[in-house]
């Protein structure tokens, strides 16, 4: 994968960069209640600063469907920005424009500007290349530092990087370094680990996986529609039976492209979806009442999933293994997470998690900081896991 940076841009003296970023923010009445996302963004802003560019960060807020929305204005961010970045921030009513152009003409060398909420032009999300046009007339070079919305082909992800000299910014190349590490170019031998609830939203991800995995350990809900249709009583389980013909396709083409799926050999079983619920630890293949379901793995399929990890170098996990969210089951997610954290740490194995709600899953087990790389780009990452080309990143290829 070879995509364009800022070292390749060349003097950034008094030019203007345009940085698209991801401040989708989660805000309560008017409040960011978790800046994770503004933290993402410095090392760019200040690599940017550092170089004497003007720096004017283009951003969506929200679903406002091409319209100006005001209770969906990006002004509510510009306080923590400056805060975190120790720097004074303007903002500009307008993205695009004589609004956009005079806050820019204003900035100093170095300064920062924060533009109002893209999505406020119905051109942006159209991917309208007269709305691309105006953003690239703005600034000379664009950055975009917005992996999370590099699966959506708009006018400020795809369009206006085709207009201006278009590079990655540093979260966007630390992201697609670790991607590159998972599964791009990995260390062989790779394990996957896929759970979740449901086999028809993972569909194409798995069948991508087993064409390039040594091994795939499969979890969750989906490990139930995996049994099934291996003929395993699963009692009353979440499961679709509808895909057990799917899911032996994908165990036949894993089976040809020597990819070894890893199903569980045991798993958790209660009648209820509820904290301290009684569970029993079954067999897979033993026989369940139509009240059972399976809600985790059992501790020897977790035994054998860290013996397989044990045997790999590279990890990608996407999904958990059972209904995290509800203790007792979380015990194999959370199991298997830190075993996979130490053997990170141990410099013995690189791990990529990401997508949905495997970033709640690794930090509900505390080991977010010991994996390799946590992507919580959620779409994007889902659809790189795929294989599908990402317009935003491809309009950054060298
Ligand atoms: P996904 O968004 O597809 O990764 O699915 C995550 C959800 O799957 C979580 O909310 C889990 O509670 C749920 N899940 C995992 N294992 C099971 C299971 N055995 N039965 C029902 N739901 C599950």
């Amino acid at each position: 994968m070879t995509f364009r940076t800022l070292d390749d841009a060349g003097s950034l003296s008094g030019k203007t960069a345009l940085v698209r970023v991801d401040f989708n923010v989660p805000m309560e009445g008017g409040k960011i209640t978790d800046d994770t996302r503004l933290r993402v963004a410095l090392p760019t802003i200040n690599k940017l600063r550092d170089a004497g560019a003007k720096v004017a960060l283009l951003a969506h807020f929200d679903r406002p469907k091409g319209k100006v929305v005001p209770a969906m204005s990006l002004a509510p961010v510009v306080d923590d920005l400056e805060a975190l970045l120790g720097a004074p921030v303007r903002f500009a009513d307008d993205c695009v424009g004589d609004v956009a152009k005079a806050a820019i003409a204003d900035l100093d060398a170095g300064g920062v500007l924060l533009l109002e909420n893209v999505r406020f032009h119905a051109g942006e999300e159209a991917n309208d290349p007269a709305f691309a046009a105006q953003l690239a007339e703005i600034a000379d070079i664009y950055v975009n530092d917005a992996f999370s919305a590099a699966h959506r082909a708009h006018a400020s992800t795809e369009g206006v990087a085709r207009l201006i000299p278009a590079y990655a910014g540093e979260s966007m190349r630390r992201e697609l370094e670790a991607l590159d590490a998972a599964l791009g170019n990995p260390k062989k031998p790779v394990i996957g680990i896929v759970g979740g609830a449901k086999v028809s939203t993972k569909l194409d991800l798995l069948k991508n996986l087993v064409g390039k995995l040594d091994k795939l350990a499969i979890g969750g809900g989906m490990a139930n529609t995996f049994l099934f249709a291996q003929g395993v009583d699963i009692g009353g389980s979440l499961a679709e039976k509808d895909m057990a013909d799917t899911a032996r396709e994908i165990m036949a083409e894993a089976a040809s492209k020597g990819c070894e799926i890893l199903l569980p050999v045991d798993v958790v079983v209660a009648v209820e979806v509820r904290p301290g619920a009684d569970a029993r630890t079954l067999k897979t293949g033993e026989a369940l009442s139509t009240d059972d379901k399976i809600l985790d793995a059992g501790p020897e399929t977790v035994a054998r999933l860290n013996a397989a990890i044990d045997g790999s170098k590279t990890l990608i996990w996407n999904g958990p293994l059972g209904v995290f969210e509800v203790p007792p089951f979380d015990a194999a997610t959370v199991a298997a997470a830190r075993h996979v954290a130490e053997r990170t740490k141990s410099g013995a194995l690189i791990a990529v998690a990401g997508g949905g709600d495997t970033v709640a899953a690794v930090n509900h087990a505390g080991v977010a900081d010991d994996l390799t790389f946590v992507s919580t780009a959620g779409g994007a990452f889902l659809e790189w896991m795929e294989g599908k080309p990402l317009p935003g990143v491809e309009a950054l290829s060298a």
